[in-house]
Parts: C-alpha cells; structure tokens; sequence
C-alpha cells in the first residue's frame, strides 16, 4: 500500500519531473533505380537497352535493408514504377520491413524533359502501381535528378493535384542541371494555387553566403565523412530533420562498367567502396526514419505550419 502524501512530504521534494528532449531523428532517403537507370548515362544507354541489361538493384536494396535493421533505423525508398513492374517482391520486402514506400516518377525521366501532362501522368502511374504492388498509400514524392527548378515550378500544383502530401526534390543549391536556388534549407510547407505541399529538402551546409549541397549520393562517397555529419548536427542545433540519401547502386562496387566519358565515370563509380563503412558510421552515430514517421509525429503533435517558417510542417489536411 502506498504511504500517504501529505503536504509535509511534498514540501520536501519539490522535484520537478520532466521529459527529456526527445532526440531529432533525421531522414534516410533512398531513390531505388538501377545503374544503368542514372541521368547522367542518359546520352550512353538508351531506355530501349534497359530491359536487357542485367539488373543489380535488388543487391544495393538488400544490404540497405540489412544496414538499416541492424540499427533499428527506418528510412522513405522513392521507387521508380519500372523498378516496381519488374521487380514486385522487391518492394513488398521494402514493406515488410517496415519502410515507408513513395514515388521517384516511372521511367526516370527529369521533370524539366517533361510537360505538365506527362508529368501529371507519371505520378498518378507511379502511384498506383506502388500502391497496387505495395499494399500501402503513397504521399510522397522526389523527382529525378532533384529537377523540379525554379523554371519548371508548376510541378507543384501538380504534384497536390495528384494526392501527394509531400515532396522531396528542392535542392537549394546552385548546381548544373538542377538546383532550386534560394529555396529553403529545412522543412517547410509550400503554399500554392492548388494547396499545400510538405517540402523536405535534401540536407546542406551553409558556408559564408553559399549553400553546399551535402545530403548524401556523390557528396557522401567524394567528400570527407564530415560534411554530412556537420549538415546533421548543425540541422540537429536548428532543431529539424536533416534528409539524407543514397541509390542502391552506390553500394555495388561490383556493378558491370558503362563506357562513359572520363568525369562522369570518376562520378559515377569513384568511392564506391566507402559507401558501406561510412553508412555503418552515419546509422551509429545518428537517429533515422522515414518522413512519414515525422509527418505521423507531427500529426500527434499538432505542429502547425505556415509558408515562409523553416521549422514548419503542415498538419491536419
Ligand atoms: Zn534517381
């Protein structure tokens, strides 16, 4: 039987109990495409030649998988519909274990190579065939290439009028072939004529005036360890998620070579091999989940946000 309370025993303990802060948990992101599938092999492999080269996706998606169990870590996997076609029980085992599935588009085709009716098109069938193979609904988007720019913005009246809650492509940096300069580096919601959108942009680190990319791919396997880790721990100090990413095929250094041109080849396959350790390293040092889980979160927690905020995210739609 408990003892009774009485003021006296109050008095002397006036502890006041709180909660710790409850740590941020960051983003791993992954745009599940074969080798083969990247823009920048796009003038060397024809999408005819695709259904005949050997496919490699399901190794990089596997040990992913495996990497992120052995740290109880979630992550969104932005699937292209061709992977998904061809490879169904690939995604089913995305699903099964727990990770959130969303749209990389179907055949990898940049926005900025489409109108708004194939754009339009892609998404509402990218869609359905990952909800159909997946048995879950998809709210969430990334482009190709991160090519949704400032040129080809009405992209994001589309995507809200296709029923995506979020999108995962503006990359605020200014980079050849895709960037949305000026565009801003936390989770915020954006406001247009069709709605709202919730924006996660891939993870950077500001540098004087610049903003660097930093959220993982060739950054992740080029530069030193240490770029990600500052643009995780500085978005740590702002008190937000940063969004990291990584493709299937960065973790295969076994993958058959496409004869490219010297810069793109040093692009494409140098660092290949670091990709695991320094995975292993990122999963240890920091928590992650998928965006839906902070979406879910800020659902529980009422989190109401308003265009022009960087901390916001929208809630209750
Ligand atoms: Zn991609």
């Amino acid at each position: 039987m408990a003892p009774p309370v009485t003021l006296a025993g109050l008095n002397a303990s006036p502890k006041i109990h709180m909660s710790p802060p409850v740590p941020i948990s960051h983003h791993f992101t992954v745009d599940v495409e074969e080798h083969f599938q990247v823009a920048a092999f796009e003038q060397h492999v024809s999408r005819s030649q695709w259904d005949d080269l050997p496919s490699r996706v399901g190794r990089g998606v596997r040990l992913l998988l495996e990497l992120l169990a052995e740290h109880g870590s979630h992550a969104t996997f932005f699937i292209l519909s061709w992977v998904a076609e061809r490879q169904p029980g690939l995604v089913r085992e995305i699903a099964e274990a727990g990770h959130e599935i969303a749209s990389h588009g179907t055949d990898h085709q940049r926005v900025t190579q489409l109108t708004p009716d194939a754009f339009r098109q892609s998404l509402r069938d990218s869609k359905l065939i990952l909800e159909d193979v997946s048995g879950h609904s998809v709210i969430g988007y990334r482009a190709p290439s991160f090519s949704i720019t400032r040129d080809v913005d009405w992209a994001l009246d589309v995507l809200i009028e296709a029923g995506y809650r979020y999108d995962s492509s503006l990359y605020p940096v200014r980079r050849n072939g895709y960037g949305y300069l000026g565009g801003q580096r936390d989770p915020y919601v954006v406001n247009r004529a069709a709605g709202t959108l919730d924006e996660f942009p891939p993870a950077t680190v500001q540098w004087g005036s610049a903003v660097l990319p930093a959220g993982g791919g060739a950054y992740f396997r080029h530069l030193p360890y240490t770029l990600v880790r500052s643009a995780l721990r500085d978005a740590e100090a702002r008190g937000v998620p940063g969004t990291f990413y990584i493709h299937p095929w960065e973790l295969d250094p076994e993958q058959p070579r496409v004869r490219v041109p010297y810069r793109t080849h040093l692009r494409h396959y140098g660092g290949l091999t670091r990709t695991v350790p320094r995975l292993r390293k990122l999963l240890g040092t920091f928590r992650f989940q998928s965006i839906a889980q902070t979406l879910a979160a800020a659902h529980r927690r009422r989190v109401l946000g308003s265009s022009g905020e960087s901390v916001a995210l929208a809630d209750e739609r």
